[in-house]
């Protein structure tokens, strides 16, 4: 007989499936700094790094407060995303379009947090988890933020310098 899980367990999994991709992420932002030809954008990355630290340090503090020892779970949705802004550093190396390209991918990043933390922090509630609430939702708000800046950056440099080919 199958064992019974719970919303507890679906907490716990997608925790560490976000602690992994946390550790990811504060991984490949420094290549994205370092990929950039805008000076917006490199500060950007950056600032996120460091961020992404802090919020790992939040992740942890919520592992202690489940009694828990701080342990990601491999994160295969990460590892495509980041896998695919590799691909985009490489084919548009030295190309107008290659910092358009480093935005999108690096919003898809942002996506998959808001996703992951928009649902933890329901699942939080719905737990009674009090004390990681507060937590999990100062990474989401640093997610949306950082997304609204992206998207920010994308129209105002990026897009802009890119040249585009007409619809024929
Ligand atoms: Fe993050
Ligand atoms: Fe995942
Ligand atoms: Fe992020």
């Amino acid at each position: 007989m199958a064992s019974e899980k719970t919303i507890n367990d679906l907490f716990l999994d997608t925790f560490k499936d976000i602690y992994f991709a946390e550790k990811q992420i504060l991984k490949a932002l420094p290549k994205m700094a370092r990929a950039t030809q805008s000076e917006d954008a490199k500060a950007g990355f950056l600032q996120h790094r460091d961020e992404t630290q802090g919020q790992i340090k939040r992740l942890e503090q919520v592992f202690e407060q489940l009694g828990k020892s701080a342990r990601g779970k491999t994160c295969e949705a990460i590892q495509g995303i980041i896998a695919e802004g590799e691909e985009i550093m490489e084919d548009y190396k030295g190309t107008t379009a290659l910092d358009a390209g480093l935005i999108s991918s690096a919003q898809a990043v942002e996506h998959y947090e808001i996703a992951r933390y928009g649902t933890l922090k329901a699942w939080a509630t719905q737990l009674g988890l009090k004390d990681a609430i507060p937590l999990l939702d100062a990474n989401l708000q640093e997610e949306i933020a950082t997304d609204q800046k992206l998207t920010a950056l994308g129209q105002s440099s990026a897009n802009a310098k890119a040249p585009t080919k007409k619809a024929s």
